[in-house]
């Protein structure tokens, strides 16, 4: 049997109703923020994430399913949403258009890494986009944005952290300031800490090693280091998202794994998830579209990973309550009834009522049984005593009683039933 690749799952009917209520809330919360849907392609040129994503970062070292195409031209499949929705900002000129620029994604991304709970190499995500604009308002809006979703999903028990990073000018102080702190214990620190020793201290902080956990704990803050700017910007962000009732708590070791991020950053966090806790993420770009050689945009996002969410919502129980639509089952007692059934289910779906019938030649018995285990809300019973009457019979299956319904009638009968 040929198997699937490791790190990758099927979704299964039984399950697809858990993953279509997540859609559902993120498309309803994209409505009621204005956001508008883009969607960008599933491979994109590597450069795009080696210039976007950055090159110290996790995604770029060693997480992204590269490979030359025919044409010899090196093609990556996208391991995030920013980039592609940058690229395709610039590319089809909306920056000449309304701003900000407000745009919503629910995409499959692809990241070569470990595969264990919560950690997959294609995963999905539900993420939002703004760009233009600058101001507290704007990280505010998108902080309140995620907290409304993960709240429309019935979370309770996600806690969000909030912390600044700064910009490129304060993180010089920070950067060096940590390097004075790591120094002494780089020897005992991970090869990837040691790299990023040089590159890029900070994200010696995002470290999922234990023993390099131990260091970074007691590490200076870049919150002691924030330029004047900066702190009011934080200051603002904190006292709009008290306004907005969003509940945080300022943590500064949360500083995201990607290279693009500056100011604002914060992480939706639950215990329900186990190891893999961070259920959704986000902050403030404004320097990616300056990386990916343009004029510099102010940007601020998040993303939501959903097979996460999947886990903490069935931890929580706040899954789906089975209340996935009602359907009938038409049920031919003979060949007459059944070909009846057959044309009288066309007739049902254009009004909108789920329906099926039978496929299998199967009797009557084996009938009602199919009905019952896939749940049917009404078996419309059709026979040569029915059809001579122009009736049915229309059994209830949850409290078993059974009415007699003319066939003109049974369209209305039915849609007005089939939700209760
Ligand atoms: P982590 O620190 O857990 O590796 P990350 O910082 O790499 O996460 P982001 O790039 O910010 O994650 O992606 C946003 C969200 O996407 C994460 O918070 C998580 O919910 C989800 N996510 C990221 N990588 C994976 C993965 N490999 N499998 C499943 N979900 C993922
Ligand atoms: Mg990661």
């Amino acid at each position: 049997m040929i198997v699937r690749p490791k790190g990758t799952k099927d979704v299964l009917p039984a399950e697809a109703g858990l993953w279509q209520q997540i859609e559902a809330a993120a498309r309803q919360m994209a409505e009621e923020y204005a956001f508008g849907e883009i969607r960008t392609p599933v491979f994109e040129y590597t450069e795009l994430f080696s210039r976007g994503v950055g090159e110290t970062s996790d995604i770029v070292n060693k997480e992204m399913y590269t490979f030359l195409d025919k044409g010899n031209r090196s093609i990556t499949l996208r391991p995030e949403g920013t980039a592609g929705v940058a690229r395709a900002f610039l590319e089809n000129g909306l920056m000449g258009g309304a701003m900000p620029f407000k745009a919503y994604y629910l995409i499959s991304a692809f990241r070569y890494e470990r595969p264990q709970a919560g950690r997959l190499r294609e995963f999905h995500q539900f993420g939002a986009e703004l760009y233009g604009a600058a101001e507290p308002f704007a990280d505010a809006e998108i902080i309140s944005y995620a907290d409304g979703f993960l709240k429309r999903l019935g979370l309770k028990k996600v806690s969000l952290l909030i912390n600044s990073i700064g910009c490129k000018e304060c993180r010089k102080k920070y950067h060096e300031a940590l390097k004075e702190y790591f120094r002494p214990h780089l020897d005992e620190m991970c090869g990837d800490c040691r790299t990023r020793f040089e590159k890029n201290p900070m994200r010696i902080l995002d470290c999922k090693e234990e023993n390099c956990k131990k260091y970074t704990a007691c590490a200076p803050k870049m919150l002691d280091y924030l330029c004047d700017d900066c702190r009011a910007h934080f200051e603002s962000v904190k006292s709009l998202l008290t306004a907005a009732g969003v509940q945080y708590t300022v943590d500064p070791s949360i500083v995201r794994g990607l290279d693009y991020y500056s100011r604002t950053v914060f992480e939706f966090t639950s215990d329900a998830a186990g190891a893999q806790g961070t259920v959704l993420g986000g902050g403030r770009y404004d320097t990616l579209l300056e990386q990916m050689g343009e004029k510099p945009v102010p940007a601020v996002g998040f993303a939501a990973g959903i097979e996460r969410l999947i886990m903490v919502m069935t931890a929580e129980n706040a899954a789906f309550g089975g209340k996935r639509r009602g359907k009938c089952y038409l049920l031919g007692m003979d060949e007459t009834s059944r070909k009846t059934a057959f044309t009288l289910a066309q007739k049902l779906r254009g009004a909108g009522i789920p329906c099926e019938t039978d496929l299998m030649n199967r009797s009557v018995k084996a009938q009602f049984k199919y009905a019952d285990k896939s749940e049917a809300r009404f078996v419309v019973v059709l026979g040569e005593r029915e059809l001579a009457e122009g009736t049915a019979q229309v059994k209830d299956m949850k409290n078993s009683s059974a009415e007699s319904v003319k066939l003109e009638e049974l369209c209305q009968y039915l849609s007005g039933r089939i939700d209760l």
